[in-house]
């Protein structure tokens, strides 16, 4: 018998040795031949994006099959719109004027870390993402998204092999294990990693170079100048997406007092319930698990299947769960990340306070990823587009939408970076120019730097503790000249 972990591990490096030769070969294809590959692996994903989608609910429990079917097709079918044209092989800029040649080089092999909650579409992101740089990726699945992780890896191999190219550009670890994902990382060239901060820390302890992307904690502000209808239906729509999987969904509502009683109304026509006494109670009991981390049995569920599982009873058509909250913290678990149908609702007096808040907020497990707002005054969006430690402001839009790139001009993206300030070496929405390096070949540009002018005689060495040189005698003055001049100086005063 062998121990699993043990297997996962010679299984990481096996899959590892066999990407680099197949990587070795892919990074002499030249840049049509990898673009017809990425279409390839793209059409085939598209082709499967409903299949897949149904295969990830029913695996994992979490989302919608539709909304998942929507995350895969932008995986697919928008970001290749979106890479098309990109230069990602060989000579990818010359400047003649500068007289530079920027050449693109693959990374090589990418450990691919896939989060639950996006599990085949973010498998597809990276796979096209990779082989559009020249890369092969090896994954780790989720162990709870086994299975349509694999099937995803299966059908973009079958498109590797219909395009002529080695199956092992593209693999998955079939026995996923902390100590495997480990081993993963510390043997791959790059690490690509999204999910929580633990597996972002662990990433970036592995030794390995890593573009690791962790938790969000958007709070969506709805200021007094803004269409409060429009407002209102869009964080519904983001927050309900996918039943709230995506890491840039509403946490929040921050909205000012002078506005609250309309926004609660628009809350309430849009499928709001508000909880309140035991039903609040009971809720927030089954938010969380003992060490405070959320509970993935309602990850990814609608607002029924939550009060059914907290043992309440709420209205037909509800979609959101809805908490009036009076803190931030531990102490008050709608004041965190909650991917599902649950959201926070704070009043504050003006939009200063609401800019403290959001701060507040994002501080809570969310620095540096995103913030929706919800405004007409352009001054404050500025204000705040200034201020916030996110990477991404998504104003006027859904933030689920905007930040991945449906609703905005933002890159398609499954790994969006929360800068430094989020423990993230990249604030992107990562792309294919994030997993190449650059190499530089620059001509000499004629500065004559090196030469000596004529008129240039030969400087003795300056002895230490030299004075500063005497006023009107030149610093480059020969000794001979100097010894002459102090000699003068000399005679006059004797
Ligand atoms: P998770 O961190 O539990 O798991 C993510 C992956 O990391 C899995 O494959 C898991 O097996 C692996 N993993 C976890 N801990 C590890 C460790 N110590 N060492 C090695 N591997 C480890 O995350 P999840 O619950 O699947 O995903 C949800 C989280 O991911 C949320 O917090 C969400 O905000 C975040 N997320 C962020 C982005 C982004 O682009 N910023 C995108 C999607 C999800």
């Amino acid at each position: 018998m062998v121990d699993k972990d043990l297997l996962s591990i010679q299984e990481a490096r096996a899959l590892v040795r066999a990407a680099r030769k197949a990587q070795e070969e892919f990074r002499q294809c030249g840049q049509e031949k990898v673009d017809a590959v990425v279409a390839a692996v793209a059409r085939a994903a598209a082709v499967q994006a409903e299949a897949l989608a149904a295969l990830a609910v029913e695996e994992t429990g979490f989302g919608k099959a539709a909304d998942k079917a929507v995350k895969n097709r932008l995986a697919s079918e928008k970001l290749l719109k979106a890479i098309k044209g990109m230069k990602t092989i060989g000579e990818i800029n010359v400047d003649k004027e500068k007289r530079m040649t920027e050449i693109a080089v693959p990374v090589g092999v990418i450990a691919g870390i896939v989060p639950s909650t996006n599990p085949t579409s973010t498998v597809i992101y990276k796979s096209i993402i990779a082989l559009k740089a020249g890369n092969a990726i090896v994954f780790t699945p989720h162990p709870s998204a086994r299975r349509c992780i694999a099937k995803t890896v299966e059908i973009i191999q079958a498109a590797l092999h219909g395009c002529g190219v080695s199956t092992d550009l593209v693999s998955c670890v079939s026995v996923p294990t902390l100590e495997g994902s480990a081993e993963l990382m510390k043997v791959a060239d790059l690490i690509l990693a999204t999910g929580g901060p633990g597996m972002v820390k662990a990433a970036y302890s592995s030794g390995t170079p890593a573009l690791g992307v962790g938790a969000g904690n958007v709070p969506a502000f709805i200021e007094r100048s803004a269409d409060i209808e429009d407002a209102v239906a869009k964080v519904f729509a983001s927050k309900t997406f996918d039943n709230g999987t995506i890491c840039a969904s509403e946490q929040s509502i921050v909205t000012e007092s002078v506005i609250a009683e309309r926004v609660r109304a628009a809350m309430l026509a849009n499928g709001a319930y508000f909880l309140h006494g035991d039903d609040l109670e009971k809720v927030k009991r089954i938010m969380e698990r003992g060490n405070g981390s959320m509970n993935p049995a309602i990850v990814g569920k609608d607002a029924q299947a939550i009060a059914a599982l907290a043992g309440i009873r709420i209205p037909q058509g509800t979609r959101l769960l809805v908490s009036d909250e009076p803190g931030v913290g531990p102490r008050h678990p709608f004041s965190k990340e909650k991917l599902t149908a649950l959201l926070g609702f704070y009043v504050v007096e003006d939009w200063r306070e609401a800019c403290e808040l959001c701060i507040k907020l994002l501080e809570n497990g969310g620095i540096g990823h995103s913030l929706a707002i919800h405004s007409l005054n352009e001054d404050v969006i500025r204000e705040f587009g200034l201020k916030k430690p996110v990477s991404r402001m998504l104003v006027n839009t859904p933030s689920t939408q905007g930040a991945v790139g449906i609703s905005t001009s933002l890159f398609p993206s499954f790994t969006l970076g929360c800068g430094t300030v989020g423990g993230s070496s990249t604030s992107d929405n990562v792309t294919p120019m994030n997993l190449l390096n650059i190499r530089r070949v620059v001509h000499d540009l004629g500065a004559g730097v090196c030469s000596v002018p004529a008129h240039a005689a030969p400087v003795s060495p300056k002895p230490s503790g030299a004075f500063a040189p005497t006023p009107g005698v030149a610093a480059d003055m020969d000794v001979e000249a100097i010894t002459a001049l102090i000699v003068e100086q000399l005679k006059k005063v004797i």
